[in-house]
């Protein structure tokens, strides 16, 4: 399950030579080629799924299960203060490569924020639509 034109497929396969943290039967965990601080890596499945909605829940769950392993030895040998653990899906997500992958990115006190958004008001018709929509859904 491999994607011959996936960048990501190559790297974690282990076509592409790369700074390697870890790597299992599953997985493997580089670090970014642009940091977005230092430490910055990402947990890349070696089977080729564009994104969560492509991936089997259990390869979800172990690469959520890689990210808590990861995050705590990265806190312990980095020093960092808090880590953020991000994954993007699709286009509007910020996805830039279609092959799943975690980020791991550790935070260390007295940094800018990276990561915010503008909080909105969310409408009490809106929010019991949607209620009964997706706990519908979700009990099905
Ligand atoms: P996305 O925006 O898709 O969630 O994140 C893709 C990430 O992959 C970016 O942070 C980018 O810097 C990183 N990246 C893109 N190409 C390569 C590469 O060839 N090698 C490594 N190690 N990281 C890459
Ligand atoms: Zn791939």
């Amino acid at each position: 399950m491999r994607d011959e034109n996936c960048i990501f497929c190559k790297i974690a396969n282990g076509d592409i030579p790369t700074y390697q943290l870890y790597e299992n039967e599953d997985f493997r965990v580089i670090f970014d080629a642009a940091p977005a601080t230092r430490g910055h890596a990402l947990i890349l499945p070696k089977n080729h799924y564009a994104d969560i909605f492509e991936a089997d829940e259990v390869t979800v769950a172990k690469a959520f299960a890689l990210a808590k392993q990861m995050a705590e030895v990265m806190r312990n040998v980095l020093g960092c203060d808090g880590i953020n653990i991000i994954q993007n899906n699709g286009r509007e997500a910020g996805q830039t490569v279609f092959h799943l992958h975690v980020h791991l990115i550790p935070r260390y006190e007295g940094q800018e924020k990276i990561l915010t958004w503008k909080q909105h008001e969310h409408s009490k018709r809106d929010m019991e639509e949607l209620v009964r929509q997706i706990a519908e859904e979700m009990n099905k």
